[in-house]
């Protein structure tokens, strides 16, 4: 896919309930790099394999309260009992420069941002729901995961639930499939967004 002639940059912002396959589109949109992977920060401890600086910045709640004071985030929110926040030098410089930023954050964050980012971020912004196509499905899929206790997977569900329930606040809303078709579907949207006259910076006649 072309990223060359100049456009406005954008900031894809995907939501999906924990367990909906959220992190295996992300690993599948990562493969190719044409985006920037806003990496959030948060207080949740590291789950194995998890790397520091790549999946998030774990900080202690001391150094993320640090950071909401010094006004570092674009957004924040405590999700599953965590702090959660997207910082601001992850995602204005390379709007800016004309490239596009992959937030991956929750409804609360994203509801942050529609109501509360300058003009720059709103005509930036493209907001995508993953989601399952039931309750059903998603307590499977969590249960198979492995990686939470019981409890976690109860929150995890609870809050889901409330999730889902916003579906229709974004442009988008990408229900599951396979792993493929979910990358697929993304990628389309991504293709579409990324071709919209009034992004593009250049004009053929002109030049
Ligand atoms: P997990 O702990 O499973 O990595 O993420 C839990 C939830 O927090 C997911 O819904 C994820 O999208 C959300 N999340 C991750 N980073 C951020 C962030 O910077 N801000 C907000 N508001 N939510 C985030």
């Amino acid at each position: 896919m072309s990223t060359s002639h100049p456009r406005r940059g954008i900031l894809f912002l995907l939501s999906a309930p924990s367990g909906a396959g959220k992190s295996t589109l992300r690993t599948g949109l990562q493969r190719n790099q044409d985006f920037s992977y806003s990496v959030s920060c948060t207080t949740r401890a590291p789950r194995p394999g998890e790397r520091d600086g790549e999946d998030y910045h774990f900080l202690t709640r001391e150094a993320f309260e640090e950071q909401i004071a010094a006004g570092a985030f674009l957004e924040h929110a405590q999700v599953h009992g965590n702090y959660y926040g997207t910082l601001k030098s992850a995602v204005l410089g390379v709007l800016r420069a004309g490239g596009d930023v992959l937030l991956d954050i929750d409804t609360q964050g994203a509801a942050r941002i529609r109501a509360n980012a300058g003009p720059e971020i709103q005509a930036a912004l493209v907001d995508i729901f993953l989601m399952p196509e039931s309750l059903d499905v998603l307590r499977r899929r969590l249960a198979k995961r492995g990686t939470e206790t019981p409890e976690q997977i109860a929150l995890r569900l609870r809050n889901a639930e409330t999730e889902l329930r916003e579906w229709r606040a974004y442009r988008y809303a990408l229900v599951t499939s396979t792993p493929e078709e979910d990358l697929a579907g993304f990628r389309a949207i991504m293709q579409a967004e990324r071709s919209r006259s009034e992004r593009l910076l250049f004009d053929p006649i002109l030049s």
